[in-house]
């Protein structure tokens, strides 16, 4: 049986662009281990709300709360709308990636998400799969 990862809706778009740029060494770890997991099929995601596995590696997490909740909020809220992702929802990492091609990455839907995101530099310059 996978083991399952929970992330928030933005968080399946953070980790499809992730090239070991975050928050701390422990973010990173944290980051790089869920990434590696779910791309070698050992593990599944299911969509949760508020923090997630990745927040927990998080310096901006604080009891349990994301300290910049109002704008992750955001990008929770249109991830979700756009790729129709819902609370439990469970994919393997190929299914949402061919989910997230159908949807957040046609016409300029992605950019409409997060373009005012501190990653935004990386992410918005690689988006195309
Ligand atoms: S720009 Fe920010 S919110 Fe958007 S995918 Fe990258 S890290 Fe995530
Ligand atoms: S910035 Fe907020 S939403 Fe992003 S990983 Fe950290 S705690 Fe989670």
């Amino acid at each position: 049986m996978s083991n399952i990862i929970y992330l928030r809706p933005h968080h399946v778009l953070c980790l499809r662009f992730y090239r070991g740029e975050g928050y701390s060494s422990t973010f990173n770890e944290g980051m790089a281990a869920i990434a590696r997991s779910l791309s070698c099929g050992e593990a599944i995601v299911r969509i949760t709300s508020g923090v997630d596995d990745i927040c927990k590696n998080c310096p901006r997490a604080c009891d349990g709360v994301c300290l910049d909740e109002e704008k992750s909020a955001r990008y929770d809220k249109l991830t979700a709308r756009i790729a129709d992702l819902k609370q439990n929802d469970t994919f393997t990492w190929a299914d949402l990636q061919a989910r997230l091609n159908k949807t957040v990455f046609t016409g300029d839907q992605f950019s409409s998400i997060c373009r005012d995101c501190t990653w935004a530099y990386i992410c918005h310059s690689i988006q195309k799969p």
